[in-house]
Formats: structure tokens, sequence, C-alpha cells
């Protein structure tokens, strides 16, 4: 295929918008795969995607159409479909020159929509607007186009107005597609090979497989490539496209992309963004992109310690798969031995604890998010924070400088009904607005700066709740910016509970001491002693509360007699004793933990 009959697109669309259906429906209608399969949605390959209907890994996709008498070759590049992933849909995109943005014509314009429009047009995308869901009753799709037209300023005369559903409309999409996207730049076969790997997973009969996106030359079967990144030399085992599995044809040429197998060992010798060349003609390596960064952090613990084993086991396995996520051993005085694990944000964090649970049935115990605060101390040294636990206090303040915590710009997208409850929201969250734009007569676009930390905990369930789920929301990292911080303490009769600990605001640590202690007070089991439980920062106790003693005597219960079910009760007892965690004197049972971890 000469590139000029080659478009390579994505489709990019706020979730549910349609993106996995209409992908479908595009692989039918060129007869990629069959109508009448039974695996439904071929770019959702994983079980949590399929469940939470969200794309997790990019995936990509080759098929064929004939135009005005020609055969093109039109590569479907997927994009995850949601913010946490952005850095997979900004490294999906680089290997695009358009993109499908797929709105919802009930819906309408949402966050992600605004956030991936962005992405988008940064990256110098064309950009095609497509309304989907005409069928549905409640579509106006004159509104949205009108919605597309203000937040966007994309023209929408001949918009394009379809069923991905049912089929209509998809038609003269594959037409657009050629029309109006440009083909890749005209790479040159006969110089030295250029390509840019843009995405790996790990297969478990043929190991590594490489999406490569090749900008010059050709990538052949049986050629030495070498890594700009590590200067490691490999062998092209075998190459060939996505269609819509792997499907062999011995060499990629320029424009195109598709799979390649090198016979890596792991994943993370595929760096995304390096650049492969022919051995013996180096060439100069295209720019990367910057490596994705865990913003969110959480100590992750067997519920109990004899299941370690498996819990490290079940995360190796699940970390070969996610370059993104980092792993590191912690040991907690009150959970044990267990693992900090840093995520991209809150929902790749809850897709990688709910993988967790399903594919490897692990038990575990996850503490409450911490976002990375940048300590800097006056010697100099500057030091991320992963950890409550690793926050100066005491002594150690003296020698700090400064503490910056992290921020974010966000998007939220609601009916103007609902403004006045989120603009309150955001504003108690130590937000600012930076912007507030009517998209039309009753829906709002509002901007907003927020610290992380205010967003990783419950922000996102408030902001649905208050607006009874018609907010959308998406954001972006906006830098780091100083911030009075410090650690609350949560202890009991005296000893320190570490995986309690929170890093806090001053303004907001006293409240947070009340609702901390108020809660400890429900959770715990009274016990043969009192508990006091306090909240502290430093020295300073900021609330106090305390549970009487009482006896717990389950064999009270039955009046003398009955032998057995006194000993079956003292064993039930035991058992229960066993899920029990110490802290100094206290026990704190397995559900306690759960529930103070718990949003
Ligand atoms: P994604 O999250 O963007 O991948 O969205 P999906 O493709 O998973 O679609 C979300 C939901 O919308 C599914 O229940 C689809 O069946 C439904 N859906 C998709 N396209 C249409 C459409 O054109 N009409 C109607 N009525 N429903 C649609
Ligand atoms: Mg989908």
């Amino acid at each position: 295929f000469p590139p000029e009959r080659i478009r390579n697109f994505s489709i990019i669309a706020h979730i549910d918008h349609g993106k996995s259906t209409l992908a479908d429906r595009l692989l039918e209608i060129t007869g990629t795969i069959r109508k009448d399969r039974t695996n439904k949605q071929v770019l959702d390959k994983l079980k949590v995607e399929r469940e939470r209907g969200i794309t997790v890994k990019a995936q990509t996709v080759s098929m064929f159409h004939t135009y005005k008498g020609e055969q093109y070759l039109l590569n479907l590049i997927d994009t995850p479909g949601h913010v946490d992933f952005s850095y997979e849909v900004s490294r999906s995109l680089s290997a695009c020159q358009g993109a499908l943005l797929l709105v919802d014509a009930s819906q309408g314009i949402q966050a992600q929509t605004v956030a991936n429009f962005y992405l988008a047009f940064g990256q110098d995308l064309e950009i095609v607007p497509i309304l989907n869901k005409v069928d549905l009753p409640a579509a106006d799709p004159d509104r949205i186009a009108r919605q597309i037209e203000t937040a966007f300023e994309l023209p929408t005369d001949n918009i394009l107005k379809i069923s991905a559903k049912t089929g209509l409309g998809c038609d003269a999409i594959l037409d657009r597609v050629i029309e109006a996207i440009p083909p890749p730049t005209k790479g040159d076969t006969t110089t030295p090979l250029r390509a840019l790997l843009f995405d790996s997973w790990y297969d478990t009969y043929l190991g590594v497989i490489c999406l490569f996106s090749v900008l010059d030359g050709r990538l052949k079967k049986g050629d030495k490539v070498l890594s700009c990144h590590s200067d490691r030399k490999y062998d092209v085992l075998d190459v060939g496209i996505m269609h819509p599995e792997q499907r062999s044809t011995g060499v990629l040429f320029p424009g195109q992309v598709g799979y390649a197998i090198l016979g890596m060992k792991s994943t993370s010798e595929a760096h995304i963004g390096d650049t492969f060349y022919l051995l013996g003609n180096k060439v100069e390596a295209l720019p990367g992109f910057q490596p994705a960064k865990p913003m969110v952090f959480s100590g992750v613990f067997p519920v109990s310690a004899d299941e370690f084993p498996k819990l490290n086991d079940s995360i190796s396995k699940l970390a070969i798969n996610d370059a993104s996520v980092t792993v590191a051993k912690e040991t907690s005085s009150s959970l044990g031995q267990g693992f900090r694990l840093g995520f991209l944000g809150t929902l790749h964090m809850d897709v990688f604890r709910q993988r967790l649970e399903q594919e490897y049935e692990a038990n575990v115990i996850c503490t409450a998010p911490t976002v990375p605060f940048k300590v800097t101390y006056k010697d100099g040294t500057v030091h991320h924070i992963r950890n409550p636990a690793e926050f100066p206090e005491g002594p150690m303040l003296t020698k700090v400088d400064n503490v910056e915590e992290p921020t974010i710009n966000a998007t939220i997208l609601t009916p103007d009904v609902y403004l006045g409850p989120i603009l309150e929201l955001c504003n108690s969250r130590r937000g600012q607005e930076t912007e507030l734009t009517y998209i039309d007569d009753t829906r709002v676009m509002i901007k907003y700066i927020l610290p992380m930390t205010e967003v990783v905990t419950d922000f996102y369930d408030r902001l649905k709740s208050i607006s009874s789920g018609f907010a959308s929301f998406d954001y972006e990292e906006a830098g780091y910016v100083d911030a009075d911080l410090v650690k609350l303490n949560v202890l009991l009769n005296s000893k320190p509970v570490d995986a309690l600990a929170s890093i806090q605001h001053r303004s907001s640590a006293e409240m947070t001491a009340r609702q901390t202690v108020a809660k400890l007070k429900d959770v715990l089991d009274r016990q043969l002693y009192e508990i006091v439980i306090q909240c502290a920062v430093g020295g300073k106790i900021m609330a106090r509360e305390t549970l009487a003693a009482m006896r717990k005597n389950v064999t009270a219960k039955c009046y003398g007699g009955d032998v057995t079910r006194k000993l079956k009760l003292l064993e039930k007892q035991k058992k229960g004793k066993a899920r029990m965690k110490m802290v100094g004197n206290v026990e704190i049972s397995q559900e306690a933990f759960l529930t103070m971890m718990k949003k």
C-alpha cells in the first residue's frame, strides 16, 4: 500500500458514547469480523474493560475499504476512554493523522469529549465530529451540533448523524475518513528504517508483541533492528497487521502501523516512544513520549499475612502488562507486609484492584490514596512523599524549606441547574475557578484548578451525587504549588496506627480529625479496657473520643448445659481473633480497617 492509500485514525469519545460499538460496526462493514460472532466488542479485550465498559489498553485493528475503485488500508487505533489513561491516549494518537470525535446526540458534549478533543487538537490531528445514537427518542442532533460549534469551533454543516447500534449512517463514515483525514506523510521506502514503538503487551503464547508505526523504510521479517533507547539488537521474528488478530504480512511499509515480534523477554524492554532502526543504519530518535507518572499511591496488604506470597505473585503478573503501575514492598506496623503501588489516577487504581480480585482472587486491604507531595529540605534535597508515613513531622520540620502539592486542571460539564452546588463543592476543596462557559442554553462548562489531594478521595462521588449523575468530570495535571500541609496521626491508647495516618491541608485537619475519631468509635469493637481514640498533628491533639470497656464473652449466651455449642462458639471467637490486627494493646478487626479505608 502506498501511503496515499493508508489512513491512520482513532475514535475519541466520552465513556458510553458508543466508541466500541462503532468500532465493531466498522469492522463488520469492512468484513474484518463476521456479523454473527458471539464475542462482541473486539477492541475491549480485558474482562474488566467489558464489565466497566471502558477501554484500558489501547488496541489497533487494520481493515480494507474500497473507495472510488481503489482499495484503502484503514488503521483504527483505539484510545483508552478515560482521563487516567491520557498518556495512553496521547501515544495512540501519535500514530494517527485524524480522529473521529464521537458525541452522543442525546447527552451532548461531556467532560471527556472536551479533554480528548484537546489532546487530539494538540497533536494537530484532523478532527471529524460525528453524532451517534440518533435512533434514541431523546436525541437532539441539531442542539448537539451547535454545542460542537460553540465548544470546539468545528463546522457541522455536513456532520454525520449515525446510530452505531443499528448501523444507520455508518457506511458513510469510511468514505469520510478517506476524504477528510490526510494520509500519513509520504515516507521513503528507500531510506533506512525509522519506526516508532507506540504500544506493547504480553501474550502468553507469542511473548511480547510490539505495535509500530513505520515512518521510513521497511520493517521486514528476518531483519536485525536496534533500539535507540537501549542500543539492544533484536531479530524481527514476525511482522504484520492486526486484522483483527495478528496476521503476518512479512513486511510493514512507510505509513503503516502493525505489530512485530522481536523476541523480547518482558514488556519493560519495549520502551514506549522508542525508535527502532536497521543494524548498520543508525537514525535520529523520534521525539519520545513523556513517561506516565504515577499520581496516586496506595498501600495494598493481604487480608491475612499467610497470603502474602500469593499477593506478590498476583501483583507481578498484573504489573507485567501494565508498565504504568509502580510496585514497591512496604511494611506497616499495623497491616504487616505488603506493597505500595503507584497509579496514574483513581480509576486506574480501582481497575487494577478489581483485576487483582477478579483474575487472581486476591483478598486485599488498600489504604486511602495519597498523591505525591514534594518536600524540599533546606540542604536542597527534594523528597517525593508516596506514603503519609514518610511525611516530615516533629524535629524534622525544622529542616524543611517548603512543601508543594500537585494540582489539576479540572473540566466539569453540567446542566446549569446544578451549577450552585458544584461551585460550592469546588470552592470547599480549595478550588480556583478559571472558566465558566455556556455551551448551549442550559449546559455549562466549568474549569477549575484544584489540589489533586482534594480530588482523589470522594470528589467524583460527591459531584455525581449533587448533580444526580448528570455532571461529568475530567482533568489534566497542572503542576505543583506551595501548600501548608500537615500529617494527621491516628492514635489508639497513644499508639499511632500507621495505616490510618494521612496528609491534610492545615485548614481542614481539625474537621478531618473529628470525623475520623467519630468513625473509629463507631467501627471499633469494645474491648476489655477503655480505648482512647485520638487524632493529632505533631504533639497537638485535634480530636478525641473514648470507647468504654466491655467484657466480650460470647459464651454468656449459652445457659450452662450445651458443651458442644459452647466449644463451637469459643472456636469461632478464636478464628475471629486470627483476623485481628494489633496496635499496641488494641485489636482492630479486618472489617474495621476496611470501613476506615473506604471513602
Ligand atoms: P464506549 O464506552 O464509548 O465504548 O461505548 P459503547 O460502545 O460501549 O456503548 C455504550 C452503550 O451505548 C452500549 O450499551 C451500547 O449498546 C449503546 N450504544 C452505542 N451506540 C448506540 C446507538 O447508536 N444507539 C443506541 N440507542 N445505543 C447505542
Ligand atoms: Mg468502549
